[in-house]
């Protein structure tokens, strides 16, 4: 029996079928298990009470495993971040943010991140592995359950739920294209959690090829975009990937992104002092964007790395979001969350001072 000792998370419904009618089953049990995995989240076959006693026992030679958890922290804002322990002993974070209305979970796609950026955290990690299915949604599905969380879909409102997925922890998600492809079929089908792709935001460097396969994917999630340059030069610097893919090249990639009504490419631009956040900058993003459905978020840079960098100062971040709102290019500032605790964005990176890894296993060349 091929599958049998196999993982059963990160199955698709089209696969636990295929696997049933491998096991001389009907294949109509592998969508009775796709509900008790993803809509009921029953981890143990013992409590699928709805199969028959010889499927649950068939079942027991395989596993469903979660990551373990090695750490949970708290913010002073209520930010929760989770440091999680995969079976190999790879360590991954994800942080659970809520807000007056929703309740958005922050996910990673690789163990550590390969790309270099100079002002993000992750970046120091160097680079683990990418992460399957089973271990992405095996951080919803942990969080879920710890915090006893409904998903916005079956919402009766008895229990606060999951409203948000951002794919915009650790890791690029579009190296990973493959595996995040496939969780996104997962989440979004009807059977299970019946996500909404307009409740899911993909975050990338922007990766031109993988990003037009995105476009064309089965479930297309909001797309955000990693800018934070207005040139090439600054953002050479800052984004060594930007060699590869030059501003204009992503932005072309972003003008052919499928959008429904409403819907916008969000641009996340870090504000650092004195390198990208003067007025010229401001005004080179609206000419840069001036033909996309888009919108910024500001992030000033949260502190953390050694690189000299410094925050833009409150009055600059002001000014520069009023020269993208006075030129009716709408733009937030997003406030950090869960900076105490290193949950802020660009901060993700297994506690201060307790590396898994001193040394960068990949590199920018090591990218294709
Ligand atoms: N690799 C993807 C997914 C990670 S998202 C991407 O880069 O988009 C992480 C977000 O945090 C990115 O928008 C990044 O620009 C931002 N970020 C990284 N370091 C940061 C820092 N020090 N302060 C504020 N934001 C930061």
């Amino acid at each position: 029996m091929a599958a049998s000792r196999g993982e059963l998370l990160g199955l698709t419904a089209d696969e636990l079928a295929a696997l049933m009618v491998d096991w001389g089953e009907k294949p109509y049990h592998g969508r009775q298990l796709y509900g008790a995995l993803y809509r009921r989240r029953q981890l143990d076959p013992e409590s699928m009470t709805e199969l028959s006693r010889s499927l649950r026992r068939k079942l027991e030679s395989c596993v469903i495993s979660l990551p373990r958890l090695q750490k949970r922290q708290r913010a002073a804002d209520g930010t929760e971040k989770y440091l999680l322990e995969l079976a190999d002993g790879e360590k991954i974070e994800c942080v659970l943010i809520p807000e007056r209305k929703r309740n958005t979970l922050c996910i990673s796609t690789q163990a550590g991140c390969p790309l270099d950026c100079r002002f993000c955290l992750t970046a120091m990690l160097g680079f683990g592995r990418n992460l399957n299915p089973a271990e992405i949604l095996g951080q919803i599905l942990y969080v879920l359950a710890d915090r006893n969380l409904a998903i916005y879909s079956e919402g009766d409102g008895s229990r606060p739920a999951l409203t948000n997925l951002v794919l915009m922890g650790m890791g690029e998600p579009l190296l990973n294209l493959d595996n995040v492809l496939k969780t996104l079929i997962i989440l979004a089908d009807p059977g299970g959690m019946a996500f909404s792709p307009r409740r899911i935001t993909l975050s990338t460097v922007g990766l031109v090829p993988q990003l037009r396969k995105l476009a064309q994917a089965p479930v297309v999630p909001n797309l955000a975009v990693s800018l934070s340059a207005t040139t090439d030069e600054v953002r050479d610097r800052l984004m060594p990937i930007n060699r590869r893919y030059p501003i204009d090249t992503i932005l072309r990639a972003c003008a052919d992104y499928p959008l429904k009504r409403n819907q916008r490419v969000t641009f996340e631009y870090v504000l650092m002092d004195g390198v990208n956040d003067s007025d010229d900058d401001a005004r080179r993003l609206v000419k840069l964007l001036a033909r996309l459905r888009s919108k910024v978020n500001l992030l000033p840079l949260n502190p953390g790395n050694a690189n000299g960098l410094r925050p833009s100062p409150p009055e600059r971040v002001n000014r520069f979001r009023e020269i993208l709102t006075g030129r009716s290019l709408p733009a937030y500032v997003r406030k950090p969350r869960g900076m105490d605790i290193y949950a802020a964005c660009g901060q993700l990176h297994l506690a201060a001072g307790h590396h898994s890894r001193t040394t960068r296993t990949s590199r920018l060349d090591a990218i294709s």
